[in-house]
Parts: C-alpha cells; sequence; structure tokens
C-alpha cells in the first residue's frame, strides 16, 4: 500500500474538516435557487453545515458569504468547539435576533426550509421583517445532503459495523422462550457499548404473527420453534445512522416460508444489483415489486423498497414507483422489500448502500443467507 493510500485509510478516508467545502457548495448555489441568503431551523441541516450538534440554534448564511450561527447561552461553548469561521451570535429573543441580522446584512430574498419552520415563527418573521422575500427550498438542501462526502459514508460504514458485531454477539442467545423484548435491550445495550452515540430508532423485534407488521415494536411474546423473526435495527456513530434488517427462523424453517424468504432475498439481490448512477428510483422499486408482484405476493409488499439514510434515518430520496429522482455517486439508501402475511408472519431483508460511479458498495454487514438459530 502506498503511503498516501495508507495515510487516507488510517484516518478512515476522512478530510480533516469537510465543513467549509460543504458551506462553499451550499452558497454556490444561490444564484440557480434567485436567494441571497438563507435561514436553517433544522439542527440536521445545521450540523450537516457547521458541525455543530447542538439540539437548538439558527444558521443565517447571508448575502456576502458569511455564516451566523445563532445560540443561547446553554449552547455557545459548545458550539465554539464545534465550529469554526462561523460568527457566533448570543440569541435573546429569536425573532427579534433575526430580524436584526437580517436588516444589518441587508438581506432582500431568503431561502428558508418549508419543512422545518412551523406556521407561527413563519408569520412572526414576515410580520417583522415586510420588506423581504421568503422563498421555500427544503427539496433542494434534502437532494444536496442527498450526496454523502467521504466523511459522512465513513460515518455510516463504522455505524453499520458497529450495528453488526451487536447483533453477531447476540446470536447465541436467540431462541426459542427468549422474548422480542429481551433480544431487542440487549442489541441496544451492545451497540451503545460498541461505540454507538444512541441507537438509530428503537429497535424492531418482530416474531411469528407479529412480524406482518412492518413498524412493530419490540414486545413481550416469546420466540416459538419455526418463527420467522424481523430484526430492524441500527447504530448512530458521530450524528449518522445505519439501517439493516435480517429475518432468522428458530429452530427450523416451514417450506413456504423458506420459499418466501428466497424471493424477497431475490427481490432485494435484484435491486441492488439494477442500483446504478443514472437510474430512478422508480426503476429500482419496480425491480424488487415486480419480481414479488409476479409471484403472487404483490399486494403484500405493502411499502416502498428503500429511502435515503444519513444525519436522519428517513432522508432523500426515497425508493418509491412514484419518484421520478435519478440516482446519483454518493447517494446512500437503503433497499429493504418484505412480504407481509398478516396474522401469520412477516419477512423484511434490508441493507444500506453506496451509490457509486463503479460498484455498489453494500455498508450493512451481516450475511443475509437464510439462517436458522436456537
Ligand atoms: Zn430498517
Ligand atoms: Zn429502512
Amino acid at each position: 500500500m502506498a503511503d498516501a493510500a495508507k495515510s487516507v485509510a488510517e484516518s478512515g478516508g476522512m478530510t480533516s474538516n469537510p465543513f467549509p467545502g460543504r458551506m462553499a457548495d451550499f452558497r454556490l448555489r444561490f444564484p440557480e435557487w434567485s436567494v441571497d441568503s438563507f435561514l436553517f431551523f433544522n439542527m440536521n441541516n445545521i450540523r450537516y453545515l457547521t458541525g455543530f450538534s447542538g439540539s437548538e440554534g439558527i444558521l443565517y448564511v447571508g448575502p456576502r458569504g458569511q455564516a451566523h450561527l445563532l445560540v443561547d447561552g446553554r449552547y455557545t461553548t459548545q458550539a465554539r468547539k464545534e465550529t469554526s469561521g462561523l460568527e457566533l451570535v448570543h440569541m435573546t429573543d429569536s425573532v427579534d435576533s433575526i430580524t436584526i441580522l437580517l436588516a444589518h446584512e441587508n438581506a432582500s430574498v431568503v431561502g428558508f426550509e418549508d419543512t422545518s419552520l412551523n406556521v407561527q415563527l413563519y408569520r412572526r418573521i414576515k410580520g417583522k421583517n415586510k420588506r423581504l422575500k421568503f422563498k421555500p427550498l427544503s427539496g433542494e438542501i434534502d437532494l444536496l445532503r442527498a450526496l454523502k462526502d467521504e466523511h459522512e459514508v465513513a460515518c455510516i460504514r463504522k455505524a453499520a459495523v458497529i450495528a453488526a458485531d451487536a447483533l453477531e454477539s447476540v446470536f447465541p442467545i436467540i431462541r426459542a422462550g427468549v422474548s422480542e423484548r429481551d433480544i431487542a435491550l440487549e442489541l441496544e445495550y451492545r451497540m451503545r457499548k460498541g461505540g454507538a452515540d444512541k441507537v438509530a430508532f428503537d429497535t424492531i423485534v418482530a416474531s411469528g404473527p407479529r412480524g406482518a407488521l412492518p413498524h412493530a415494536r419490540a414486545g413481550a411474546r416469546k420466540f416459538k420453534p419455526g418463527d420467522a423473526v424481523v430484526i430492524d435495527y441500527g447504530a448512530v456513530y458521530k450524528g449518522y445512522h445505519s439501517d439493516e434488517t435480517c429475518t432468522f427462523f428458530i429452530d427450523r424453517v416451514e417450506s413456504d416460508l423458506k420459499e418466501v424468504y428466497g424471493l424477497v432475498k431475490e427481490a432485494h439481490d435484484r435491486a441492488i444489483a439494477a442500483v446504478a448512477v443514472g437510474r430512478s428510483c422508480r426503476d429500482i422499486d419496480l425491480t424488487a415489486r415486480d419480481l414479488i408482484d409476479h409471484k403472487g405476493w404483490g399486494r403484500h409488499f405493502t411499502h416502498g423498497t428503500g429511502h435515503g439514510v444519513g444525519l436522519d434515518i428517513h432522508e432523500a430520496p426515497r425508493i418509491s414507483y412514484k419518484s421520478e429522482q435519478l440516482l446519483e455517486a454518493g447517494m446512500v439508501l437503503t433497499i429493504e422489500p418484505g412480504v407481509y402475511l398478516p396474522g401469520k408472519w412477516g419477512i423484511r431483508i434490508e441493507d444500506t448502500i453506496w451509490v457509486t460511479r463503479g460498484k455498489t458498495e453494500v455498508l450493512t454487514k451481516v450475511p443475509k443467507e437464510l439462517t436458522i438459530l436456537g
């Protein structure tokens, strides 16, 4: 391995500070969006552009390119530590602080996130800044965030490794008589212990008939021989989520379930194989959906094939037959077909993948071959 390659590998492929570059790329879009400045309330968008990971704050990027981070007294130390190159503004009343800043910076058309700003706050800001135009641009910011840089992919990859190590360490205790909740708690504890900031969402462990509820929480039900057990789980590392679903069988697998598992696995594999720069999200969804439909299980595949994942567990793009969005290099998304027979069982197989110009990389780590535990 050459020295340069080695140092990149040792740093996990990360450049030291990704935020100035992201901010510069973002500002380059102002002419195309016809705005001269931008007001952010979404904490994950603020984190994406500045590195600030607090739970409250406002970011304003003005016409001259200066970024201002407005935080109250609880966050000044954290903001100073986590960010560089921006002006920290001590905020008392948010609308007053924004109004002073907008006037001082001589803003005229201000982009904002229409999916994050509540109506009451929007009205108050507009009321105090009547001469300004406000332009909703959430979708544009979502698309910017959909394209991950190497730093972000390294974080998602690490989150996926932490999660997989935790799940594989729990295999020996997955057996008949153990409850869903016991496995979920053990898994969550081991992800935290393994270095996760937190778990990506409430871990789903859904066995037997409960597996037919795609978003079932782990409950008191104890595994029985022949159960299919759906485990949908993820870890968060430096703000970035992993998302993976495994379906295991307890002690044995009935032939009908084996057949459906094979079908879902094939839909999953074909959808991943279809992923390429320039293909539409619709194409990817239909690759999985048409196969499941063709085998007669179409009406039991009740959700989209996948979604983008990053600082949010669900973000752009949606892998749905309703989406004409084209895949681009740098997107990280899930592929997660499932078949659910109400009152009986559910089977879902999910991986998080990275779209590149070369070969698609599967970031989640647990093998998806049919596995019997117990
Ligand atoms: Zn999931
Ligand atoms: Zn998912």
